[in-house]
C-alpha cells in the first residue's frame, strides 16, 4: 500500500448498500467534476451486499440473506435501481404490505383491514375480529378520549402504546409488528426515532385513533404497490450496482481495524487479509459499518464520538427459509404471512410465506417457501443454538400453526450477527452527540442502518449523504459539509 500524494484519495469503509451507494456517488461526483479522485472501498468478508444477498437453493426457492423488498414511498432505492439499469426488473408484492395474521393463544386471527399506521383506522372491522379478546378490544377505544401525555418529550413504544391502547394491544399488536421491522424492544424503543408520526398524531389529534384515521383518508392513491423488489431477489441490485461503481479500487477480506487522525489526512489500518495488510493514508474517511463496529475503528483517536456511537446496539438475526411441498399443506396459509408475540413462548417470532408475496421466487408453482424470522434483542440466545435444533423446532412449530402435515423438503439458515439496530430511548439525542462530535472532522463522515432509518431506501440515501458530505470536506465545492451523518 502506497503513502504518496497523488490524486485525493476516500476510503469507504464497508461494502454494504450504504457503502456500496456511498463508493458510487463518489465516483460520480468526481466525473461529473471532472477530478481526478482515488476510492478504495474496504469490505472485510469476501462478498458485497453485507445484509443484502439473494442465493437460489437447492430445491428450488430464492432464499433471502436479509431484506426482500422496499418502501416504494420513499424515493433514494428507486432512483438508484433506475441507474443501474434494473427498472424493468422492479416487481410489486402481491396483496398487502403487511403480515396477515397474529398467532395468539394458539390459533390465527386475521389482521383486520385498517392496521397500515400500528393503530387501528377501521373501528368496526377491528372490533368484529378476533384479534384481542373482548375486553382487549374494548380496552383499545380508551385511545379515542384520553387526553394526551403532557409534555414533548421521546416515549417508549411501551409508554406510549400501553397507556392509551391496553397492555394486550401492545403485546399482541404493536409489539410484534414493530419488532418485525425494528431490532428493539417495547420497554426501550424511541418512538420518536422509530415512527414520529404516532407522537405526532397525539400532539395534533390527542389520539392514535383519531391521527392514524384523519391520515388514513388523506392519503392519495398511489399508482405503485407499497412493498416493490427485484424479480431475482433484492441481490440483484448488489450485482448491478458491483457493475455502475465506476473506478473503484475494491478491497474485499479486508477488515479494516483503526481509523486515525495524522494532521489533514486520515490513516486506515487494514487487517493482514487480502490486502497484504498495512496502512492506507487518505483525505476522507466514509464509514458505513454497523455503529457498534464505527465506535471500535474510532476509540483511538475520536473517544467523545465513539462513545455515543457504541451505544446503538445491533442483535442477532435468524432466518430459516423452509421449502415445502404444495400437497403437505392441508390448508390455506395465512396470506403473506403471520406474527407471533412474545408472550406466546414460542420459538418463531414471524413468518412470510415468500411464495405467496412473489411467486416466481419457486423454480415451481409445487413449491412452496415459508422464511421464518427469529432473534433480536430477547432471543440473542438463538447464537448458543445449532442450526439443526432450530431448524427442527421451528418446522414442529409452523406444522402446529398451519397444519403442515409434511417435514419440509429443505431448509436454510442464514444466521446475521451484527442484525437490525435498535433505535433506543435516547436514540435522537445520541445521534445529536454523535454530530456535534464529527462537526470538528468534516473529512469524516457516518453511513447505514444505524442512524435515520433501517429501510433499504435510508440506507441508499445516508450512503449518497456522506459521499456528498465528504466530497464537500475534499475542497470542490464551496458549501462546505452538507449532513453530518447521512
Ligand atoms: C433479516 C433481515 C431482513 C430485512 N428485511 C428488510 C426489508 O424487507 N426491507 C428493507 O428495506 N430492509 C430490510 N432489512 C434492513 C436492511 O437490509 C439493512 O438495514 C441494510 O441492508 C443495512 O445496510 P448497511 O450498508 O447499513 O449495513 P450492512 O449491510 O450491515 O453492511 C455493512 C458492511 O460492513 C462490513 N464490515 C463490518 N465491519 C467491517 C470492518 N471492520 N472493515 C470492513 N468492513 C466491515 C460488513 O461485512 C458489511 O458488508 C432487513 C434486515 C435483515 C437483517
Amino acid at each position: 500500500m502506497s503513502g504518496e500524494r497523488g490524486p485525493q484519495r476516500v476510503a469507504v469503509v464497508g461494502g454494504g448498500l450504504a457503502g456500496l451507494a456511498a463508493a458510487r456517488r463518489l465516483t460520480e461526483l468526481a466525473a461529473l467534476a471532472e477530478q481526478e479522485l482515488e476510492v478504495l472501498l474496504f469490505e472485510a468478508t469476501d462478498r458485497l451486499g453485507g445484509k443484502v444477498g439473494s442465493e437460489w437453493s437447492a430445491a428450488g426457492v430464492l432464499v433471502e440473506r436479509g431484506p426482500d423488498s422496499f418502501l416504494a414511498r420513499k424515493p433514494a432505492l428507486l432512483e438508484l435501481i433506475e441507474a443501474v439499469g434494473l427498472t424493468e426488473q422492479l416487481t410489486g408484492s402481491i396483496g398487502p404490505a403487511l403480515s396477515s395474521a397474529i398467532y395468539r393463544d394458539g390459533r390465527m386471527r386475521r389482521l383486520p383491514p385498517g392496521m397500515g399506521a400500528l393503530v387501528p383506522t377501521d373501528l368496526g372491522a377491528f372490533l368484529r375480529s378476533d384479534l384481542l379478546s373482548l375486553p382487549g378490544r374494548l380496552r383499545a377505544l380508551a385511545d379515542l378520549w384520553l387526553p394526551p401525555p403532557p409534555g414533548e418529550g421521546d416515549l417508549s413504544l411501551r409508554q406510549l402504546i400501553g397507556p392509551r391502547l391496553g397492555r394486550e394491544y401492545l403485546e399482541v399488536v404493536a409489539e410484534p409488528l414493530i419488532a418485525g421491522v425494528h431490532g428493539g424492544r417495547a420497554d426501550d424503543m424511541s418512538v420518536a426515532a422509530t415512527m414520529p408520526g404516532l407522537l405526532g398524531f397525539l400532539r395534533r389529534d390527542g389520539s392514535l385513533m383519531r391521527g392514524a384515521r384523519r391520515q388514513a383518508g388523506q392519503a392519495a392513491p398511489s399508482p405503485r404497490p407499497a412493498f416493490m423488489s427485484l424479480v431475482g431477489g433484492m441481490g440483484s441490485l448488489i450485482s448491478a450496482l458491483e457493475g455502475h461503481l465506476g473506478p473503484v479500487c475494491q478491497y474485499r477480506q479486508a477488515e479494516v481495524s483503526a481509523v486515525r487522525s495524522r494532521g489533514r489526512q486520515l490513516s486506515v489500518a487494514v487487517g493482514a487479509r487480502g490486502t497484504g495488510g498495512g496502512e492506507e493514508w487518505v483525505d476522507a474517511v466514509i464509514l458505513a459499518t454497523p455503529a457498534e463496529v464505527s465506535a471500535r475503528l474510532l476509540r483511538e483517536g475520536w473517544p467523545e464520538l465513539a462513545r455515543p456511537l457504541g451505544e446503538i446496539r445491533h442483535y442477532p438475526l435468524l432466518t430459516i427459509t423452509y421449502a415445502y411441498a404444495k400437497g403437505a399443506l392441508a390448508e390455506a396459509l395465512p396470506g403473506q404471512g403471520w406474527l407471533v408475540p412474545g408472550r406466546e413462548g414460542l420459538t418463531l417470532r414471524g413468518a412470510t410465506v415468500m411464495t405467496s408475496k412473489w411467486p416466481q421466487r419457486a423454480r415451481s408453482d409445487q413449491l412452496v417457501a415459508i422464511r421464518a424470522f427469529l432473534g433480536g434483542p430477547s432471543q440473542t440466545w438463538i447464537t448458543d443454538r445449532s442450526d439443526a435444533e432450530l431448524e427442527d423446532t421451528v418446522a414442529h412449530e409452523i406444522g402446529k400453526m398451519t397444519g403442515i402435515q409434511e417435514a419440509p423438503l429443505e431448509a436454510t439458515v442464514v444466521r446475521i450477527e451484527d442484525g437490525n439496530p435498535a433505535y433506543r430511548l435516547g436514540h435522537l439525542d445520541r445521534l445529536a452527540e454523535i454530530e456535534r462530535q464529527l462537526a470538528g472532522v468534516p473529512q469524516l463522515a457516518l453511513a447505514g442502518a444505524s442512524y435515520r432509518g433501517i429501510g433499504l431506501s435510508d440506507v441508499a440515501r445516508s450512503g449518497q449523504e456522506a459521499a456528498l458530505r465528504v466530497w464537500n470536506a475534499l475542497g470542490w465545492d464551496e458549501d462546505g459539509p452538507a449532513t453530518v451523518i447521512g
